[in-house]
């Protein structure tokens, strides 16, 4: 389906789950429609970011397919979420060509690989990529420090940049429909949702699928965090205490790097098997198929990075950084465009999310002024003049 169709197709799903609201409670999704009387193309852009597609509500749904209805809220986000991961992405050409591509992932790895080893040939030739470095420095008789750090440095800059880009535009959308102001305590709230991975833990109706997904996001998603910790802190290493890689096993860059590193395996194996236990009958379809192909490209990054680990003290060190590093290029280069964006469109929603719940708190303690209170207070007045 093309986004006007899923958008035209979603407003008439979420009319029918805002007259039944039997899935109230599973999610943000349920209170932001009942906030609502009729929706919008931007409050489509919203709810999709808001779903996080744990399912609950498809396996409660008398509406689903073979229904008349066809309701199928995870299935719909999820393409939703795919078409505007094109459509928020910079620049627009690229975005066309790379998101929703499943083999986007490896043949940039292999492009990658094939110019990081023209470089290591064409800078330390055959002797750069076989023989045995050891020592300090070791990795950058491989492909020079000077190299790595532009590189990477433009690449961080690119995917930083592209979702900087992704997210204003997204926000301009959300913050379309409303004049009111986000609070500090909205960012906080929608902070800790996200952290907590909230809505994602619920028992499921079927085989502990919502519980299991909600610990492998964490494992991922701290993961990462304690892989960036781990890259940061090389980096003040390298510049400011200039002690240059590799570092010792028990060095603090080392430590949190295996442990992020085994929360990634751990979390990204995880991920791709509740997904194929899951079935495809309610599962994400096009949206489905990307985080997929996300899950396997983090799963390569924390694989090869192991090995680097593994034999950093052996001959083969050279080809394996270079395969390494490829895989991390790839990663960097695709995150505008891929599943990864997904985090940064979620945390906007719960932001927009926390804004709107703050709203309804305060319209609920706002005390009411009722017909008869008018009245009694009139009464009141005119016997204090008599
Ligand atoms: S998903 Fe189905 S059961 Fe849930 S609110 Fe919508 S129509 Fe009702
Ligand atoms: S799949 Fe889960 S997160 Fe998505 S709308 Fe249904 S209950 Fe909410």
């Amino acid at each position: 389906m093309s986004l006007d169709e899923l958008v035209t197709d979603g407003k008439r799903q979420m009319q029918v789950c805002n007259a039944c609201r039997y899935c109230e409670g599973y999610c943000a999704v349920w209170r932001a429609i009942e906030w609502r009387r009729e929706f919008s193309d931007k409050d489509m852009a919203y709810l999709a970011n808001l779903c996080h597609d744990c399912r609950e509500c498809v396996f409660a749904c008398p509406f689903t397919t073979p229904h008349e209805f066809g309701i199928n809220p995870p299935k719909l986000f999820s393409g939703l979420r795919e078409e505007l991961y094109r459509r928020y992405a910079w620049p627009s050409g690229l975005a066309k060509a790379l998101a929703g591509n499943k083999s986007t992932f490896w043949v940039v790895s292999v492009i990658s690989f094939i110019l990081l080893l023209a470089v290591v040939m064409g800078t330390n030739g055959t002797a750069g990529l076989l023989n045995h470095h050891t020592g300090t420095g070791a990795f950058y008789k491989v492909l020079s420090e000077m190299f790595l750090e532009i590189t990477f440095g433009a690449l961080g800059i690119w995917f930083v940049g592209g979702w900087v880009i992704g997210a204003a535009r997204y926000w301009n959308d959300l913050k379309s429909r409303t004049s009111a102001r986000v609070l500090p305590r909205d960012v906080r709230r929608a902070t800790s949702y996200a952290l907590q991975l909230r809505y994602l833990g619920k028992e499921s109706q079927e085989e502990n699928f919502s519980i299991s997904r909600k610990w492998f996001h964490h494992a991922v998603f701290y993961g990462f965090l304690l892989d960036f910790a781990s890259t940061s802190l090389a980096a003040i290493y390298s510049h400011v205490l200039h002690v240059q890689a590799p570092y010792p096993v028990y060095n603090p860059v080392v430590l949190l790097g295996i442990v992020g590193g085994v929360g990634i395996l751990i979390g990204a194996s995880g991920l791709l098997y509740t997904k194929s236990k899951s079935g495809s009958a309610n599962s994400g379809g096009k949206d489905n198929s990307s985080g997929k192909a996300f899950s396997v490209s983090l799963l390569l990054v924390a694989v090869t990075g192991m090995l680097v680990l593994l034999f950093r003290d052996t001959s083969a060190m050279g080809v394996i950084l270079t395969v390494h590093l490829s895989t991390v290029a790839s990663l960097f280069f695709t995150a505008p465009y891929s599943k990864f964006v997904h985090f940064v469109y979620r945390y906007l929603a719960l932001v927009r999310y926390a804004q709107e719940e703050r709203a309804a708190e305060e319209a609920a303690n706002k005390p009411r002024v009722t017909p008869a209170a008018v009245k009694l207070r009139g009464k009141i007045s005119k016997r204090n003049e008599i």
